[in-house]
């Protein structure tokens, strides 16, 4: 069963309140804070009552759901922003949907998606796992791999993203990244976002400076299947 619209409105509140404090507690302004819903196995029906809350930013993970998805939503006004590994041969397919790609972490993936024309915002993903597989590049390639984006034809790089590994500390895992995000900045003085913070650790990232929270469940309730 599909949740009544009511429940999500009160988890969407119960998050933004939420999102509100942390803001309070860390001084900054929830203005200044993008959340990014994450939609993935959920389906579009469930976007479209969440556009009807007000919220503009969704997020997935895969291509194969998220091009359909973004078909059937063709003409609501919203961002689409592409949140999982991307493999390069579907790089250039989920340009033509996605606004924002927070997973950018090979350069196969910088040449499959540098183009002419618009550019796409792109985030660089940091692994703080130390796991390889888990998407991300480790922190002593940054330097080198964000000249690299910097380089590419299309891409506008926004700054750092990352997910905080599993019975880690978030709020150290969070500062890491805000350390990492200070040495990009003095390669791309415009590169000052950070994409840090799920369901379970985003006041943690609230602390830590982050400018777009990833959000799923908290927001959407459990996901059907699989996720
Ligand atoms: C699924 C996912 C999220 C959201 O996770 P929740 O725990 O449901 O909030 C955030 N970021 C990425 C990269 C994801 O794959």
């Amino acid at each position: 069963m599909p949740d009544q619209p009511d429940e999500l409105e009160v988890r969407l509140a119960s998050v933004r309140s939420s999102i509100a404090d942390a803001c309070a507690q860390a001084g900054r302004d929830p203005s200044a804070i993008t959340t990014v819903v994450v939609t993935k196995f959920q389906p579009a029906s469930l976007v479209r009552e969440l556009h009807h809350l007000g919220v503009r930013d969704f997020g997935e993970n895969r291509h194969q759901d998220a091009a359909p998805k973004a078909a059937e939503l063709h003409g609501l006004e919203l961002t689409w922003h592409f949140v999982g590994q991307l493999q390069s041969k579907k790089a250039r397919q989920v340009r033509q949907y996605a606004t924002v790609i927070h997973s950018l972490d090979r350069e196969s993936l910088v040449d499959a998606l540098s183009a002419q024309g618009d550019p796409v915002d792109v985030f660089v993903q940091l692994d703080l796992s130390g796991e390889p597989g888990r998407g991300g590049i480790r922190d002593d390639e940054l330097e080198t791999f964000a000249e690299r984006v910097l380089g590419a034809d299309g891409l506008r790089l926004l700054g750092l993203m990352a997910v905080a590994p599993l019975g880690a500390d978030a709020r150290e895992s969070f500062a890491r990244v805000r350390t990492a995000s200070e040495r990009l900045q003095a390669l791309a003085p415009e590169a000052t976002a950070l994409s840090m913070g799920m369901s379970g650790d985003y006041r943690e990232a609230i602390l830590e400076g982050a400018t777009h929270l990833r959000i799923g469940t908290a927001i959407t309730g459990n996901r059907p299947q699989g996720g």
